[in-house]
């Protein structure tokens, strides 16, 4: 579904990836893991159109898309979840949902996906009409899945979504990602938590100083030494 081949992304002088490759097949769940730097978000930001690599490519259905506008890969069906919640404070959750919808016409499809969102996350249902602003972190980590999921994806690019919460919130968060592939969503996922992201992954692959230094199944890189020593305390 998604190739992405010897991908190479600079924020001026600086050079954030290196030659990234990696593969996203239908139905998976693949986890990039990597510390803080590693460049992790330059990959997502370059798989949505908002930062422009400088060289390699990406296939999304055998499709080159890395010069397409954000606008164009959110049509084709990928969509986002950006760092840190993300979601418009001031706007109530239904307001927020609804954003993501934007580029649908299709009003009573609409409707049923928001019928959707709430049965997925019942909590937003409750506080449909509460500033997004006042909800916790966990609530704004739903938010933000919640409108991305209302664009329809068929590929949900999904960034740190542990970061910020109690692993109790953590567990949810997962579990609700894991329903929504189950479902039939493709996810790429970006985590600093190694564990969590490995545990639900197909496939995983770690990132070091904008390189992929190793990749593997989930169950295969949880147990490999390396890993182990880097990222799970082992
Ligand atoms: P984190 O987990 O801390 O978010 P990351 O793996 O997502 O890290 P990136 O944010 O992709 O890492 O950053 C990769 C490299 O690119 C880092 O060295 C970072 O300093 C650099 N970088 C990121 N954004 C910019 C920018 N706008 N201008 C200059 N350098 C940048």
């Amino acid at each position: 579904m998604l190739q992405v081949k010897k991908l190479t992304v600079h924020y001026g002088v600086i050079q954030a990836t290196k030659e990234v490759s990696f593969e996203v097949n239908e139905g998976e769940i693949v986890s990039l893991i990597g510390a803080n730097g590693a460049g992790k978000s330059t990959i997502l930001k370059a798989l949505s159109g908002l930062h422009r690599p400088t060289s390699g490519e990406i296939l999304y259905k055998g499709q080159p898309i890395q010069k397409e506008t954000t606008k164009k890969i959110v049509e084709l069906g990928i969509s986002q979840v950006p760092e840190g919640r993300h979601v418009f404070g001031g706007m109530s959750v239904l307001e927020n949902l609804e954003m993501g919808a934007y580029l649908r016409k299709d009003k009573s499809e609409i409707q049923k996906d928001l019928k959707m969102v709430f049965d997925r996350f019942p909590v937003l249902g409750e506080r449909k009409k509460q500033d997004t602003a006042t909800l916790s972190g966990g609530e704004q980590q739903m938010v933000a899945m919640g409108r991305a999921l209302m664009s329809r994806p068929k590929l949900l690019l999904l960034d740190e979504p542990s970061m910020g919460l109690a692993p109790i919130f953590i567990k949810e968060i997962f579990n609700i990602i894991k329903m929504i592939n189950e479902q039939g969503t493709t996810i790429l996922l970006i985590e600093q938590n190694a564990k969590v992201a490995l545990e639900i992954a197909h496939k995983g692959y770690v990132l070091e100083t904008g390189k992929v230094v190793q990749s593997g199944t989930g169950q295969e890189l949880l147990a490999s030494d390396e890993v182990q020593k880097a990222y799970l305390g082992g």
